[in-house]
Formats: structure tokens, C-alpha cells, sequence
């Protein structure tokens, strides 16, 4: 069906979201890092951007939170740019595992292999795979200088939460050397590990994920900077990837229910690809068991639901300015 959305209902589609969900209440930050532990749980915002490159931000949408497993996604972009579709399947895969992000039984299940580039495993293999090979500090450029092109402005690491979290990947540092142990680091482990660490700890606003959503689904032209990030090609295999795993354990509930490929972190983050249309980010640091924002999910599903929208509705969306 032709379905035509104008500027302004999206808007309040956007607000209605954050009125309706700002009081939901439910789940626990992340504590397993000390840092993430002591954010303000009641920080939130929702921002949305159209492929138009039109913005709209409601609540804390200016607030840098740590991007954690949202940077997946991100650096799974750049390993596809480096090598292209073909390897990144043949090197890493694009399995969902249908565990936990931090699963080491998943990497024994899958006989060695990462599975995806969207959980734990998967992507410190990805860090190991950026380019150029051996050099520390030029994968890092590569890897911050990706983020800032997909966000259309720079981000920087928040240092208190590199440190908590290095401090701590005691289970991501089992998850590196067992991988190592399959052949499956193809770089030095200790820096794909600290290169991984690093990335996680990035602080990002919901503002800059939804251009970096919104980039993903202009097909790579990033649509406030109008600068060409990625090959076109690459878009339905990163979209892919997000859809198989994006809510690692949850995915196929996400799916079922929101009607939008998605990514969460544990910072509360959470990233959402409708192709053609929309990027939309929202952010909440308190998770329910399986490490998603309870909050987020339930803007991201408030809005599909207000503007009856789905990925797999067979509708083909237009969005005009009014
Ligand atoms: N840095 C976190 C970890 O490795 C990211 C997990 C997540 O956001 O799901 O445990």
C-alpha cells in the first residue's frame, strides 16, 4: 500500500512517545560495570532522523552515554567497508546465537566461529580484523573516525568508563583468548580487546545515533552531512545483521513486536533502522534481563505503533514536509 507521512505527524508521534513513556518504570541499570551503575536513571530522550536529514529531539537527546554494544554495529560498518560482505561472513558470520551478548557457550555451540559481528565475540573478532593490521593507534583513528562520519560530528571515549570497564572484562577477556584459540583473532588479541573496550566506552547522544540510524537507512549517504559513508550495497547486510541479533536473546520478540531492526547497549542505548524512511534513537539506562532499555524499547515501540508503521507491512512510505 502507498502510505504517505507527513513532517508534523511524525513530530508528535515523537512526543506523544516521550509523554507516554517517560513515567515507565522497570528495570535496573547496568552494574556489572561500576560506571554504568551510577548514570542517572532517569535521564531519556528520543531523536529521529529522516532520510530528508530533518531532526527531531525530545528530552535528554544532548547527553553522552556510554554507545557500548551500539558501537557493534558501527565497527561491523567499517570491517564490511575494509573487506567487504563476503569475508565478514566467511571470517566472522552472521548468525544469531539466541543467547546472551557475552556468551561463551554460543562461541562452543557454533563450532569457533563468532557467529556475527553484533554480539561480544563477533565484534572484538571485528576489532581484529580493522585496518591497518598491527598498528594500535591507526585501527583506533579508523575506528573513531568511522563513528564520527556515521554521526555526522566527532564523539570521544569517556574515560571513567574505559577505565571501569577495563577493570572488569574479566568474561570479554575469556571470550578473546578462547577465540584466539580458533584462529579467529586476526590481530594481536590483547589490542582487539582494548580496541573493543575502547569503542564500548565511547559517550554518544541519542541525537548522533539517530543520524548514524539514519545513514544506514539513506543507504549510506549520511543525510545531515550529505557525505557518502558506505557503498549502498553494504546497507541490507548491516540491516541484516541487525535484525538477526540486534536484542541478542529477545531479537525475534523485538521483532515481532516493534516491527524495526534494532540495536541496544547496555548504556541504554538504543538504535533503529527503517530503510528508506528513518533512523530513530532513544535512550534510558535501566535494562530488563537481557540488557535492553526498558524504556527505550518502549519509545521506539510507542512511535511504530503511532504511525502504524512496520518494516514487513509491505507498505511502500513517503514522508513529505507539511
Ligand atoms: N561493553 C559491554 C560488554 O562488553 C557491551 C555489552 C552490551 O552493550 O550489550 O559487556
Amino acid at each position: 500500500m502507498e502510505k504517505t507521512l507527513t513532517h508534523s505527524q511524525i513530530k508528535q508521534a515523537v512526543e506523544e512517545a516521550y509523554n507516554e513513556c517517560k513515567n515507565v518504570t522497570g528495570g535496573h541499570n547496568a552494574d556489572y560495570i561500576p560506571f554504568l551503575a551510577n548514570v542517572d536513571p532517569n535521564l531519556f530522550g528520543i531523536s529521529l532522523t529522516l532520510t530528508d536529514g530533518t531532526t527531531f529531539n525530545i528530552g535528554d537527546t544532548d547527553y553522552k552515554f556510554g554507545i557500548e554494544s551500539v558501537s557493534k554495529v558501527l565497527t561491523a560498518i567499517l570491517i564490511l567497508k575494509q573487506h567487504g560482505a563476503d569475508a565478514v561472513l566467511k571470517q566472522i558470520g552472521a548468525d544469531a546465537t539466541g543467547l546472551p551478548f557475552n556468551s561463551i557457550f554460543a562461541i562452543l555451540l557454533e563450532n569457533d566461529h563468532p557467529s556475527t559481528p553484533l554480539v561480544n565475540a563477533g565484534a572484538i573478532t571485528a576489532c581484529s580484523m580493522v585496518e591497518p593490521k598491527g598498528d594500535s593507534w591507526g585501527k583506533w583513528e579508523a575506528i573513531i573516525n568511522n563513528i564520527a562520519a556515521l554521526c555526522g560530528s566527532e564523539a570521544q571515549v569517556l574515560d571513567e568508563l574505559y577505565r571501569s570497564e577495563s577493570e572488569t572484562n574479566f568474561n570479554n577477556r575469556s571470550i578473546a583468548w578462547l577465540l584466539k584459540n580458533y584462529n579467529r583473532i586476526y590481530d594481536d588479541v590483547d589490542m582487539s580487546l582494548d580496541l573493543y573496550t575502547r569503542q564500548c566506552s565511547v559517550g554518544i547522544t541519542s541525537s548522533q545515533l539517530a543520524i548514524c540510524a539514519g545513514t544506514i537507512a539513506n543507504g549510506g549517504v549520511n543525510p545531515v552531512t550529505k557525505a557518502e559513508v558506505f557503498a549502498r550495497e553494504l546497507a541490507p547486510k548491516i540491516t541484516t545483521l541487525i535484525s538477526s541479533v540486534g536484542f541478542y536473546q529477545n531479537t525475534g520478540d523485538w521483532m515481532y513486536t516493534s516491527g524495526i531492526p534494532a540495536k541496544s547497549g547496555v548504556g541504554g542505548g538504543v538504535l533503529g533502522v527503517y530503510p528508506g524512511v528513518m533512523g530513530v534513537a532513544a535512550f534510558a539506562p535501566p535494562l530488563d534481563e537481557a540488557g535492553n532499555s526498558v524504556k527505550a524499547q518502549a519509545a521506539v515501540k510507542a512511535i511504530m505503533k503511532k504511525l502504524d508503521l512496520g518494516v514487513f507491512n509491505g507498505d511502500n512510505v513517503t514522508v513529505v514536509a507539511d
